[in-house]
């Protein structure tokens, strides 16, 4: 997908791509949609601008490689799917994962549609404000200011120790054996590398020294921007604070596989960085034994 950011300003050509055979329209309602299941596993069940029903809010997605245009459709009501066969599912539904172009397309989506429903007034003047840039920008009437979505980022960081050990913790309102890596909102003014630092101290009570950042995961619940560090440790001393992390404990690869295929430690969906970045650490997945597998956790 090409986001296309250079049509959102031009009327005409948004209004033209939404009357085209080949458009294919995303519609939510309330952050749920139609997915359905094919040969190739869970899509997004698209549908077409006059399969719409009126009365609802359009934004443009993007195109795709054929040229095709996409948008998202918030309503109060879903369309009919194209098939019959689709179910209604939301971003996150574990049961129902989707490939990488419809899921960015649903994060994408739904965090307008989040950001838009909760805009209609100007903080500035507090008058109702007017959608523009094909759904990307919020404008009032009275004041003329132009409003852009929020994206508040938060920092994820895998702290090693100089053993090469990684550092979890299990969050105070966490069942004790649900694990992960420690992190933090960015706060005003601060650098992620810095929020690495202080969140580590925080939490953990580990002092850092260098950090790198290696992914990075768009997160749509208001409208995070995940971003995941590796953080070297310059000792190994570690406590848990007591209010946000219950515990903190030190792994070696061994330790951590072991605690994870006896269940001793669970650990976030593999859909979710935090995961992404213990396994990356690790150099290969890392799964509970069948006879000692719950069900997935999600944070
Ligand atoms: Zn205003």
């Amino acid at each position: 997908m090409d986001r296309a950011a250079a049509r959102r300003e031009d009327a005409g050509w948004l209004r033209a791509a939404w009357e085209r055979e080949n458009t294919r329209v995303l519609p939510l309602a309330g952050g749920r949609t139609r997915v359905s299941e094919g040969p190739d596993g869970w899509r997004l069940a698209l549908v077409r601008p006059r399969d719409c029903p009126p009365g609802g809010t359009r934004y443009f997605l993007g195109t795709d490689g054929t040229g095709a245009a996409y948008f998202a459709y918030a309503t109060g009501r879903l369309p009919a799917p194209p098939t019959g066969t689709a179910r209604v599912a939301a971003l996150g539904d574990g049961d129902c994962p989707l490939g990488d172009r419809d899921h960015g397309m649903l994060v994408h989506a739904t965090a307008l549609e989040n950001w838009h429903r909760n805009h209609g007034r100007c903080p500035g003047c507090g008058d109702p404000t007017t959608v523009e840039g094909g759904g990307h920008v919020r404008r009032c009437a009275a004041c003329g200011v132009e409003h852009h979505p929020r994206t508040d980022p938060a920092v994820l960081m895998l702290i090693t120790d100089a053993g090469d050990r990684c550092l979890l913790g299990s969050r105070t309102r966490w069942p004790a054996h649900q694990y992960s890596v420690p992190a933090g909102y960015v706060e005003p003014g601060e650098t992620a590398e810095a929020a690495v630092r202080r969140e580590a101290a925080e939490e953990a009570g580990v002092a850092i020294g260098a950090v790198r950042c290696v992914e990075t995961e768009a997160h749509p619940f208001p409208g995070s921007l995940m971003l995941g560090y590796e953080a070297d440790a310059v000792s190994s001393d570690a406590r848990a604070d007591g209010s946000e992390m219950a515990a903190v404990r030190w792994f070696t690869r061994d330790a951590l596989a072991r605690a994870v295929r006896t269940g001793d430690v669970a650990l976030p969906d593999r859909r979710y960085l935090a995961r992404r970045l213990v396994e990356r650490w690790y150099g290969g997945p890392l799964d509970p034994a069948p006879e000692s597998a719950g069900a997935p956790w999600t944070e």
